[in-house]
């Protein structure tokens, strides 16, 4: 008996629970999805388990399946492709319904393109170049959802899109080329993959601060559990922001944060920077004593009293070409200073504690004039 035969029963087992498992974990990614709120995926979820029902319990015969690949081929190229460029909503709203029609339109629209294309082979073959025949005129609308759906998931950098994006590809694989991946494994592939994006997805929402993209004020307690007991802590506030906002608008003043944040991220001797809260921000150095961390310290408060922030003039989008070259002049420029307290960690004492010390020193940074470096 080869070693084959001997491990074909075991084999047949595996293949059975991997045949299943799209079963089990397309309706999880659905419900895990919905609870947090990312309804695209799961309605992804839910479109591919309905069609791996019907493939693996023969509701649908594999002579229709044939029949059939095209327009399904390119429904769900549509319906994926369109759900790239759409917002997740709730599940039991009105959008549903958008969503549920959308689906039946990608139908309507795959089953009226290859109907016009095989009705108007002849003249259409007269037209066009012998090399565009007549497949690749009914797979064009695939190759360019694949295009758009590509971009849609590089940039803006998206995860969700990107999940779009690689469902689409192994949708289009599953039908040009179906003997190249088992479907049950492009099925139990995509559900491991929503998972993976909604679980770092929320992560991300929770860790980073979405004006600023630095790490949050809950990223820093997390960060803090792993601190050492040698280490500085740093608080920084923008001065005058208040009047600043006042002056220049809010929206201006989001942009400054920005700005300011991306310089301050920038900090050397291995400092983590966080946002704490409104125009305030932490840097934690683990390791280092106070003295070593001033001349970091300064060197971030200098790039950004030196940082001349442009504004961005929205007005600006509105006008003409012609007229925007006339108004290159109206580049507005602008600059704000920080303040720092920095305080180091003592024996006996909490994070907190310490916070608290930074916190002291910088107000009296405030106090003596504001765009200083304070212990
Ligand atoms: P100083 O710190 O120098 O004493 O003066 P300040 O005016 O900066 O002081 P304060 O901390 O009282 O004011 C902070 C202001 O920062 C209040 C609010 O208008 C502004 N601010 C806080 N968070 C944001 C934000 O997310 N966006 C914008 N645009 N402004 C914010
Ligand atoms: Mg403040
Ligand atoms: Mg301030």
């Amino acid at each position: 008996m080869s070693i084959i035969q001997l491990s074909q029963p075991s084999l047949q087992t595996w293949q059975g629970v991997i045949e299943q498992l799209p079963n089990w974990l397309l309706p999880a990614v659905a419900i895990i999805a919905l609870q947090f709120n990312r309804s695209r995926l799961a309605y992804l979820a839910i479109l591919l388990l309905a069609y791996y029902f019907c493939i693996t319990t023969d509701q649908v015969a594999i002579t229709d399946l044939n029949l059939y690949s095209d327009p399904l081929l390119l429904a769900g190229a549509l319906t994926i492709t369109w759900f790239a460029f759409i917002k997740d909503r709730g599940l039991l709203s009105s959008h549903s319904v958008v969503r549920i029609l959308g689906v039946i339109l990608s139908l309507a629209v795959a089953l009226g393109w290859i109907w016009v294309n095989t009705k108007f082979k002849i003249t259409l073959d007269s037209y066009l170049p012998s090399m565009v025949t007549i497949e690749i005129r009914i797979l064009t609308p695939l190759y360019i959802c694949l295009l758009l759906a590509f971009m849609r998931g590089i940039w803006p950098s998206n995860l969700v899109n990107t999940s779009i994006f690689i469902t689409l590809v192994l949708w289009a694989i599953h039908f040009i080329y179906p003997s190249l991946i088992p479907i049950s494994i492009s099925m139990t592939a995509l559900a491991i993959l929503y998972i993976l994006t909604v679980l770092t997805d929320s992560y991300f929402l929770a860790y980073r601060d979405e004006l600023t993209g630095l790490a949050s004020r809950r990223a820093l307690y997390n960060a803090v559990l792993s601190l050492g007991r040698k280490y500085s802590v740093a608080m920084l506030d923008i001065d005058h922001f208040k009047k600043f906002n006042d002056t220049y608008g809010h929206d201006v003043g989001d942009q400054v944060l920005k700005l300011v944040s991306s310089k301050i991220d920038q900090v050397n001797g291995n400092g983590k920077a966080f946002r704490y809260g409104g125009e305030e921000f932490t840097i934690i150095f683990p390791r280092k004593d106070v003295s070593s961390v001033i001349l970091y310290l300064e060197e971030v408060r200098e790039a950004i009293e030196d940082y001349d922030i442009v504004l961005r003039n929205d007005k600006r989008k509105q006008q003409t070409k012609a007229k925007r070259s006339t108004t290159q002049s109206d580049r507005k420029t602008v600059n704000v200073t920080i303040s720092i307290g920095v305080a180091e960690h003592k024996n006996g004492e909490t994070f907190e504690q310490t916070l608290k010390r930074s916190d002291v020193a910088l107000y009296k940074a405030k106090k003596k004039g504001r765009n200083q470096v304070c212990v």
